[in-house]
């Protein structure tokens, strides 16, 4: 079974999903549950060296109550 990659758009979560062929899988995050993903490339693995650009996360301050 084909293995390939997602990222979340939204949480920018990366995730791995089995693929059927000629089905598409249901594109959602694990993560955050969106269904706003992309498909990411694999072929290359992991990116080891590059430009590292300064990330600086936001997290939310409202948390959902409950
Ligand atoms: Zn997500």
């Amino acid at each position: 079974m084909p293995l390939y990659e997602y990222r979340c758009q939204k949480c920018d979560h990366l995730f791995e999903l089995f693929v059927r062929l000629g089905r598409e899988p249901e594109l959602k995050c694990p993560r955050c549950g969106s269904t706003e993903v992309r498909k990411a490339f694999s072929l290359f693995g992991t990116t080891a060296a590059g430009s590292a650009s300064g990330s600086t996360s936001s997290g939310a301050a409202c948390a959902p109550s409950g």
